[in-house]
């Protein structure tokens, strides 16, 4: 007997139960061979008190299996529920989001007919780290994590995606005229990786105009690679314009598991109205099929999917006048056409990748390949972060030049990344939240987090409340901090 795989199986929220059931049941059909488990994830166990949504028994099975398949969970919205998806991409290490977006002209109508993207978005950094605080009564934070492994490991993935799938390009996009720290290092990361690949075309585009562009001419376009903000907000993007968001499906990528799911939510509009369209899902599970070495099923079921359009079978939400069928008209339509081809669409016809031990090398740098680079890393000074509601900023100014002490001088506060001292304008608007930019006096010389806590503890005997600080480091001589705005 043919061996089968084992599968975790989460049916999800919303519409997730009404589109799994349809997926699992082209699945059998056409000859999948899984073993699965099914898991309880999800909206039901957040409101039993998991703030986590997931039980540790699923985490049993995951771990078992290595292989989700999950339909859209709906995060609860406050009560300081975490979102399941980012808990398990994280746990799980899954660190590369995989999203292909594709038009099927002429049978869906999109304004793209050539579209053929596909967006690699890094899954497990950046804003999504999760690290938020409220500091003062008037401003919050949420810090942005970007980590050279982290850049290398997905940059590196969207290089061997674009070889192996017989790709041409891939973009870059990010923000690194702003953010010249974070989306600096993703940038340089790229610039660096790309050098591997020359038969790969690398470029860079600004993310505003980059997603400005995928949305007016996708078709120029063919592998991208973002940070994790951006290509969610990307992906979405580049997946409605091929027709609707419910088309498109994901894989998310880990040395160990991977999970597999429609891009879309649970769509709680139309949960329970048989008309969801299952397609992201079914193209989520012909991602799984291939990844498992099952690629005869995911031909077989991808081109069936292909000739239902061409048959001018569409779900509702593809017609204008609403005119389209629901969800197991649809799946009954995939079924009967399991074996056939379509004749206007290019037949698709996938095959195993085995992938080889140098590349678990290459995509695992870090872990495998890379002892940690040697940097000298030097203290410059620090920022002290304030809370005060009751000091201009001249007297908080004047106050803390007396505090600075023999080892520093107090170079510049600002408000919101805005000077406001010396010298600040009185028409720049200012919080209760002031950071106040100590640099070691003498350019030469040497300050320690010793010299830092005597400043503290010189800050706090004034009657002064610090909220937070940052140490500013040089890297082999290179200055790792922004200058603020005015400095
Ligand atoms: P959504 O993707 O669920 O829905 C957006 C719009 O697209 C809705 O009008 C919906 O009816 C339509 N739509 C989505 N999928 C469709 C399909 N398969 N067929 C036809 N129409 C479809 O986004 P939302 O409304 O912002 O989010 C709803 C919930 O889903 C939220 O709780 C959100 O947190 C969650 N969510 C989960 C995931 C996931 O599990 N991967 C992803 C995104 C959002």
């Amino acid at each position: 007997m043919t061996e089968r795989t084992k599968i975790t199986i989460a049916k999800g929220d919303g519409i997730g139960p009404e589109i799994m059931d349809a997926t699992l049941k082209i699945l059998e059909h056409a000859g999948a061979r899984l073993d699965p488990e099914f898991i309880e994830v999800g909206e039901k166990v957040y409101l039993s008190g998991n703030s986590a949504g997931i039980p540790d028994k699923a985490w049993d099975s995951l771990r078992r299996t290595k292989l989700l398949f999950k339909g859209p969970i709906t995060t609860p919205q406050g009560g300081g529920y975490k979102s399941l998806n980012v808990t398990i991409r994280k746990t799980l290490g899954l660190y590369a989001n995989v999203r292909p977006n594709i038009s099927y002209a002429p049978f869906i109508e999109t304004k793209h007919p050539d579209m053929d993207l596909v967006i690699i978005r890094e899954n497990e950094e950046d804003l999504y780290a999760g690290i938020e605080h409220q500091q003062t009564p008037e401003v919050v934070q949420c810090l942005k994590l970007i980590t050279r492994p982290g850049s290398e490991k997905i940059i590196r993935y969207a290089f061997e995606y674009a070889v192996k799938n017989n790709r041409k390009k891939v973009t870059c996009m990010t923000k690194d005229n702003i953010m010249k720290l974070t989306d600096g290092l993703f940038h340089k990361v790229f610039n660096e990786v790309a050098k591997e690949y020359p038969t790969i075309e690398a470029d860079h585009s600004i993310i505003d105009i980059g997603i400005a562009r995928i949305a007016d001419s996708p078709q120029n376009f063919d592998v991208i690679v973002m940070p994790n903000l951006y290509g969610d907000i990307a992906s979405d993007v580049a997946a409605q314009i091929t027709g609707s968001v419910g088309l498109a499906g994901s894989a998310n990528i880990g040395d160990q598991v991977a999970m597999f799911e429609a891009i879309h939510g649970s769509a709680p509009d139309i949960a329970g109205k048989g008309i969801a369209n299952p397609s992201g899902l079914i193209h989520a599970s012909v991602m799984m099929l291939v990844h498992i070495g099952q690629p005869d099923v995911a031909t077989t079921i991808h081109n069936a999917w292909l000739k239902t359009l061409e048959d001018g079978v569409l779900t509702k939400e593809l017609t204008k006048d609403g005119s389209g069928v629901g969800t197991s008209e649809f799946t009954e339509a995939v079924i009967a056409r399991l074996g056939q081809k379509p004749s206007v669409y290019q037949p698709v016809h996938y095959q195993e990748i085995q992938p080889s031990e140098e590349d678990t090398f290459k995509l695992d740098p870090v872990v495998k390949n890379r002892p940690a680079p040697k940097v000298e890393r030097k203290l410059d000074g620090v920022d002290v972060f304030l809370y005060s509601d009751t000091h201009t900023p001249d007297e908080l100014g004047q106050t803390l030049e007396q505090l600075a002490g023999d080892e520093f001088e107090l170079a510049i506060i600002t408000n919101r990344g805005v000077k406001v001292y010396p010298n600040g304008f009185p028409e720049t608007f200012s919080t209760d939240h002031w950071r106040c930019r100590f640099q070691m006096k003498n350019a030469g010389g040497t300050v320690t987090n010793g010299d830092i806590i005597g400043l503290l503890s010189r800050i706090e005997d004034a009657g002064l409340d610090f909220i937070k600080t940052e140490n500013l480091y040089r890297f082999d001589g290179e200055r790792g901090y922004s200058l603020g705005q005015g400095q």
